[in-house]
């Protein structure tokens, strides 16, 4: 082919396809380019004006390029000169002159997908107002005011004719009487304007101003149309204001701005009048009763003050009454024993001697005061107060701490004395039995071990060592020599699972046994983490006798140089692998099994979210099938799988060395480490994505691996994961919903165990709910 192509960058970056159409008559040639080639880029060289012969010089665009998108050089070679907008035209029809001759060469566009980039309102660039320094949002805006936009602000605006440039993607937001990706081919338009443009600066009894401008046509007249259907009609003008002083609900209605162009060609716009808001601090019919609402609370034109949550009143001056909490002061409290109750959340702070969720428990084995930090000093078995550890002797001893004999009458001494020495011989015969037999040493806690691991758990999270009772760690503990560690089931980066068989007084059981792989203080965190939760987990079930959807802990091992937590056993594996096994799965199973999954991991958050825990890894991964069936959330924190090893990314956050689990992870746990129940949800919204696609690697914008940065840019643009195939499009609105922005408004748990139920109720047959046991 006759094609000079100017350099190789031209054929590498897009494809060029030329084809000679008439080359015995000559003079005519067409060119298919992607509407995404760079400007600068070279996409045809004429070769000549017959076949095989060169061209005649200096070669010049004559007609077919109205806005000046190429550029012809002199020796006859076509360069974009201007951005390319398929949208906007598809085909150009070049003449070109080279000496005497014309030669007409046919630009066709080809539709790129993703291209231009859409300027994505609802995350537009937000306005730092502090303009602090060093921050990303400061980074994004310094960008915006040179011309700049990405995360690393180096890639430099397009957008002409004041169009505005999106921070993280530079697409254009045209003005009126603008098209293009640029925002630089002239548009007929015509368009209304208001002062002020704030909506929110728009209320009854301000004034507005209709701004009615038309854009690149030759204007006959014009004329506007308001509310009450009167008209204003100017002629030759391109421009026309309106204005409506001290705006009344009469005013609302629609505004329309009609221009007849001198051909007989009509264009029009309409704008809807929809004031219904007060001026800030007022409300009432009339918007002449002042709001002077407090604690930052808005002004509604109908209920007054909008209180935020903890705080009542018309002008929101009051806390909560005692007992209540929350928005509008609507839930009660359940702290109890004294404890004061937080209005804006409902969280306890229980009183010394309490603890719990509600502070319904009194400190226990020995402890007493604020969280149960103290310890009792009462000898002989005299009981001690929970509250303030004052000793409430048994006869016949006496003190402060119980440890003098009463020494005023002899003879009720030793009367007493005798039953005494009986009681202390049988103690110690029992205490004996239970030594031998193993029981004893289990339910010893070693309260300084205990201490130092609560110490580290309270850094990490003070609401689960806040609900640990004491003797939390000993009460759990069995025997090294009771467990019989077998084949290696699990593997990971941070810990090995073994199966296992544990002798307890009821025979052999079979365990799945976790161990740290590597010994070094981050591993034993995550193991004491992951025992920590798990032991609190199951005394807040004390019981509860509904099975519970988090893996149920048989015991831990942490006297012995090796230490384990010993779980109940799940033949049928881990979630992920039982989908990926699954293979070929109609749509009934699909929703008759898998979504029973999502069900139960739905009450596993439940579970969490009581506890105000957050699991920080949902994922299919972490989830274990037992042998009834039941999907059971594992993994605090300790074995993760090795053949997940690209599904954990090494954050780059300053300060932080962890391998992090990116592409499950909400926004803002990503962005600033922060971790809730909502960031939990949004996992669980990939998980249900994991179940939809049968064990697929989470895939975002076509991209399998991804930087830290790049996550965090694809979320803020926006793109979550794609509807997987065959996805109903109900349970895809739940992950999205799963997946928003703003944690508050993500489904709770339990709306998503609801929902979940609602679908399967809908896309299962009747027979096939009705037989099920398990839900
Ligand atoms: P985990 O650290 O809990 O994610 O465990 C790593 C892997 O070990 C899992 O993906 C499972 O394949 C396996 N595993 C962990 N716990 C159990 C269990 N209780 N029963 C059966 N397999 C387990």
């Amino acid at each position: 082919m006759a094609v000079n192509f100017q350099g190789l960058l031209v054929v590498t970056f897009w494809v060029v396809s030329v084809n000679l159409l008439c080359s015995a008559r000559a003079q005519e040639f067409g060119v298919s380019v992607p509407e995404n080639v760079a400007v600068g880029e070279t996409i045809f060289s004429l070769p000549g004006t017959r076949a095989g012969e060169k061209a005649e010089l200096p070669c010049a665009k004559i007609e077919g390029d109205p806005y000046g998108r190429f550029n012809v050089t002199k020796n006859c070679t076509i360069v974009v000169a201007n951005p390319l907008d398929w949208s906007v035209q598809s085909t150009y029809l070049l003449t070109i002159r080279s000496g005497v001759h014309n030669t007409r060469v046919k630009v066709e566009l080809s539709d790129v997908e993703g291209y231009p980039p859409v300027y994505n309102e609802t995350c537009e660039t937000p306005v730092n107002p502090n303009g602090q320094t060093g921050d990303l949002l400061y980074s994004i805006n310094f960008a915006l005011e040179v011309g700049k936009y990405g995360f690393l602000c180096h890639k430099t605006c397009i957008c002409k004719n004041g169009a505005r440039c999106h921070g993280f993607n530079g697409a254009c937001k045209c003005p009126p009487g603008w098209k293009g990706v640029s925002c630089d081919i002239p548009k007929q338009d015509v368009s209304i304007t208001t002062t002020p443009s704030d909506p929110r600066d728009i209320y009854i009894s301000a004034n507005i101003t209709l701004h009615c401008e038309v854009h690149h046509v030759d204007v006959g007249y014009l004329t506007v149309t308001v509310p009450n259907k009167s008209n204003k009609v100017s002629f030759g003008i391109n421009k026309t204001v309106f204005h409506v002083p001290n705006i009344q609900p009469t005013n609302n209605g629609p505004y329309t701005c009609q221009v007849r162009d001198t051909r007989g060609n009509t264009l029009n716009t309409t704008f809807v009048l929809n004031v219904t808001n007060c001026a800030p601090d007022t409300k009432g019919a009339r918007c002449d009763e002042v709001c002077g609402c407090l604690q930052g609370a808005s002004c509604d034109r109908w209920a007054g003050c909008v209180c935020p949550p903890g705080w009542t009143g018309t002008r929101c001056q009051r806390k909560c009454p005692h007992g209540t909490y929350g928005k509008d002061c609507a839930r009660k409290c359940t702290c109890q024993n004294w404890a004061t109750c937080d209005p804006n959340d409902g969280r306890c702070e229980c009183q010394a001697g309490w603890y719990g969720m509600d502070c319904s428990k009194p400190c226990k084995d020995g402890r007493f005061g604020w969280r149960c930090q103290q310890f009792c000093a009462c000898k002989n078995s005299a009981v001690c107060s929970n509250v303030h550890g004052s000793c409430a002797c048994v006869t016949p001893w006496t003190g402060p701490d119980c440890d003098q004999l009463q020494t005023s009458r002899d003879e009720p001494l030793l009367e007493s004395l005798v039953p005494l020495g009986s009681l202390v011989l049988l103690v110690a015969i029992v205490m004996a039995i239970l030594y031998k037999t193993g029981i004893l040493a289990c339910s010893t806690p070693d309260t300084a071990e205990e201490d130092k691991i609560l110490f580290e758990l309270r850094r990490m999270e003070q609401d689960l060592a806040q609900s640990l009772q004491p003797g939390w760690l000993g009460r759990w503990e069995k025997k090294i020599k009771h467990l019989t560690p077998g084949p290696l089931i699990g593997e990971g980066m941070f810990g090995l699972v073994r199966k296992g068989k544990l002798r307890t007084p009821e025979g052999e059981l079979a365990v799945a046994a976790k161990t740290v792989r590597v010994e070094d203080s981050q591993s034993y965190r995550d193991f004491y983490r992951e025992a920590a939760i798990l032991v609190a987990v199951h005394q807040q079930r004390d019981g509860d006798c509904r099975e519970s959807n988090i893996v149920r802990l048989v015991g831990l091992i942490t006297k012995s140089a090796e230490k384990y937590i010993l779980l109940e056993y799940a033949p049928k594996g881990d979630l992920l692998g039982f989908l990926r096994r699954s293979g070929n799965i109609n749509e009934k199973d699909l929703f008759g099994n898998l979504l029973g999954y999502a069900v139960h991991i739905a009450r596993a958050l439940q579970e969490l979210e009581r506890l105000r825990i957050a699991h920080r890894d949902v994922a299919a991964r972490n989830v274990l099938i037992t042998a009834d069936d039941v999907a059971k959330l594992a993994d605090f924190g300790l074995a993760r799988d090795v053949y997940a090893a690209n599904q954990y990314i090494r954050a780059n956050r300053p300060g932080v060395d962890e391998l992090l689990p990116l592409k499950w992870m909400a926004l803002e746990s990503i962005e600033t480490g922060e971790y809730t129940c909502q960031s939990d949800v949004w996992s669980f919204g990939v998980l249900l994505w994991e179940i939809a696609t049968l064990g697929k690697d989470p895939c975002y914008d076509g991209r399998m691996q991804l930087s830290f940065l790049q996550m965090v840019g694809i979320l803020r643009q926006g793109i979550r994961l794609e509807r997987p195939p065959g996805c109903p499009e109900d349970l895809y609105r739940l992950m999205r919903s799963c997946w928003r922005d703003v944690p508050d408004t993500r489904p709770t748990p339990e709306g998503i165990e609801e929902r979940l139920l609602q679908l399967r109720h809908a896309l299962l047959p009747h027979d096939v709910i009705e037989m099920e046991t398990v839900v």
